[in-house]
């Protein structure tokens, strides 16, 4: 017999139909995770083994074309490194560019060919996408649940840094879409933590949070307010390459020097470099309990170290994570005192000096009750149950990192959606055309502080066609940014008198690091005032463009009103003006452009009049 069961509040009838699951996906650099609810907990699904829930990021290419991912897959890193992919999460929404500096830590081979666009990965003579690759591990994610659970898993909801751009945003999406899951929401890492916490659960509480996310390969520091069911990230700081990777790396140097090597001598040999750093990230973990550690590498090699010549190597590098802190503290305008909580998240949270160096920086206990390397997919996991609709709505807000605007004319930045601005975000402008008849209009979209688009970021641009041909100024051109809760940006374009409308999904050619952003926000305010110099000249000069090609068009429509002094006259000030306009000086444009237009304008004057007498004359009968 079926039960029927009426919910007390507002009486409608539940029906016990299974709702869709939605999982939780913490797409990690070193790691990845995926979570559910189950009776209303949040848990992350173990490998077959039942001791982890962690799946190495780690993609391998068998010779027979088979993939392998996870634990099977970084067994690999060392006997054949060359069809062994790691940390892919780091080339998302990358250029060759972005990543050539740190080319030798990546044990396989990454495309050079062309700078400027997306890395590829070469695997013998296949080419791979970042996205392709995040794909590999999203389906192995999405198998393990589905064994599990026995059941087929179709949505998600996948975390990113706080910091990542639209580009790279997309990138998580497309590897989702082809992972063939449907990513219902991409959520900031650090509001996923705060929710395994609890913390923005009860509508009622209002709280500062810093959450300190060091992982394998990224260090991340976010200060989010909640309020009333409200994510807000106040700031994020970080460093897209300082992580658990680094703490390796400085152990592998200093073993590298006490057997009398050469710093980076033996990089070369890429199978024994990576047995070497899988051998001190063991040495590492085994110091987050014990004071020593001591074993012999492949190639004979002593490999001893202790704890506390450990934390002399790690220091300044906690250090920097600690900088990174205060940073973020005061680009959310806070007191260290002003935080209620402290969320440790990322395995490297296990070491202890790291620990100490948190809560003695924010004088608090840290939260580091849930496992730090889990606490991202359960909180996922929340974020997807909410979707789900199996709890009350709580809305997420978050902030877009830099300003997003259009060029306009002089290769000037129209700022339509400034730095954080909380996200969903919608905002337009109304813009027209500069030349009599244009049917086109180029719309170039940048991302950046600068006053000057060649200074900021270009995301993309389109051409908007099939303008009906108009005088210059006639067409209302409305340009919308539509920002979505993802982060990802719509721009649509419409012509309000003829209805014609274009719309494109912006998606960057490359991503912004977090160096990067710092830099471009850093820029503009030391470049701030040459930049209003510059801008007020070009203001000058298009303003000065737009009244030369008037009198001119004033000059052909008035010939018959105007006698040979008045035309002489108007010639030459326009050709002052274009003098003007051809040097550097901004107030003598304004000053040529003044005596044009009040020497012309009495001449306006009297061509109107003499228009509107001859139509009243046309229609007297
Ligand atoms: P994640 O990127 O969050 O998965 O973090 C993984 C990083 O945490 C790697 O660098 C691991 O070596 C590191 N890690 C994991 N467990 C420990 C531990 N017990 N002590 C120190 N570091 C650890």
């Amino acid at each position: 017999m079926a039960t029927i069961a009426i919910n007390l509040k507002d009486g409608k009838l539940e029906t016990d139909a299974p709702r869709d699951l939605i999982v939780g996906i913490d797409l990690g650099t070193t790691n990845s995770l995926v979570a559910y609810m189950k009776d209303g907990l949040a848990l992350a699904v173990r490998d077959d083994s039942g001791k982890s829930a962690l799946m190495p990021s780690v993609v391998h290419f068998a010779p027979d074309q088979s993939v392998l991912v996870g634990v099977t897959a970084k067994e690999k890193l060392v006997s054949d490194p060359q069809h062994t992919i790691y940390s892919v999460k780091r080339l998302m929404g990358k250029s060759y560019k972005d990543v050539r500096d740190f080319e030798q830590y990546f044990g396989y081979q990454i495309i050079d060919e062309d700078t400027d666009s997306l890395v590829k990965i070469r695997v013998k003579d296949k080419f791979f996408t970042p996205i392709e690759l995040s794909a590999e591990i999203l389906k192995a994610l999405k198998l393990r649940i589905e064994s599990v659970l026995n059941q087929p898993v179709f949505k998600a909801v996948i975390t990113v840094p706080a910091y990542f751009n639209d580009a790279q945003r997309q990138a998580t999406r497309d590897a989702g879409k082809l992972a063939g899951l449907d990513v219902l929401r991409i959520v900031n890492e650090p509001t996923a933590a705060s929710l395994a916490y609890g913390i923005g659960l009860n509508q009622d509480d209002e709280q500062t949070v810093a959450v300190y996310d060091l992982g394998g390969g990224t260090f991340d520091i976010s200060i989010l307010h909640i309020h009333q069911g409200i994510f807000e990230v106040l700031s994020t700081h970080g460093d897209t390459f300082l992580g658990g990777d680094d703490f390796d790396r400085a152990i592998v140097d200093y073993w590298t020097k006490q057997n009398g090597h050469e710093k980076d001598s033996l990089t070369g040999d890429k199978s024994l470099s990576q047995a070497l750093r899988l051998q001190a990230e063991a040495a590492k973990k085994h110091l987050s309990q014990h004071p020593v550690y001591e074993s012999v590498a492949a190639n004979g090699m002593v490999c001893r170290i202790d704890r506390a010549t450990f934390e002399t190597l790690i220091e300044p590098l906690v250090q920097r994570t600690i900088e990174g802190c205060r940073q973020a503290l005061h680009d959310a305008k806070l007191d260290v005192s002003r935080i209620d909580h402290v969320i440790m998240v990322g395995g490297s949270t296990r070491v202890p000096l790291v620990k100490s160096a948190v809560a003695g920086f924010f004088g608090k206990e840290v939260f580091d009750k849930l496992d730090p390397d889990e606490v991202v997919a359960l909180g996922a996991a929340i974020q997807a149950d909410i979707l789900a609709g199996n709890q009350k709505d709580i809305l997420l807000l978050d902030i877009t990192p830099l300003s997003l605007g259009i060029e306009t004319m002089g290769g000037l930045m129209d700022t339509i959606i400034p730095r954080n601005t909380k996200v969903p975000s919608k905002a337009g402008r109304r813009y027209t055309t500069s030349v009599d008849g244009q049917t086109n209009l180029k719309i170039a979209v940048f991302q950046g502080e600068r006053d000057l688009v060649e200074h900021n970021r270009k995301l993309g641009e389109f051409i908007m066609r099939g303008i009906p041909p108009m005088p210059a100024g006639l067409p209302k051109i409305e340009i919308h940014f539509i920002l979505n809760a993802d982060g990802i940006l719509k721009v649509k374009a419409q012509e309000l008198r003829s209805g014609v409308e274009q719309e494109i999904e912006v998606r960057s050619q490359y991503g912004i690091s977090e160096e990067e952003m710092g830099k471009m926000l850093l820029d503009s305010i030391q470049h701030a005032q040459s930049d209003m110099a510059i801008r007020a000249l070009l203001e000058a000069r298009n303003e000065a463009q737009v009244i030369l090609l008037s009198a001119d068009k004033f000059l052909r429509q008035n010939e018959s009103i105007l006698n040979e002094t008045e035309v002489l006259a108007i010639q030459t000030l326009a050709a002052e003006l274009k003098i003007a306009v051809a040097g550097e000086d901004k107030d003598k444009i304004n000053a040529a452009m003044e005596t044009l237009n009040q020497y012309s304008a009495p001449l306006a004057h009297r061509a109107m009049d003499i228009t509107i007498a001859e139509a009243i004359k046309g229609k007297s009968v």
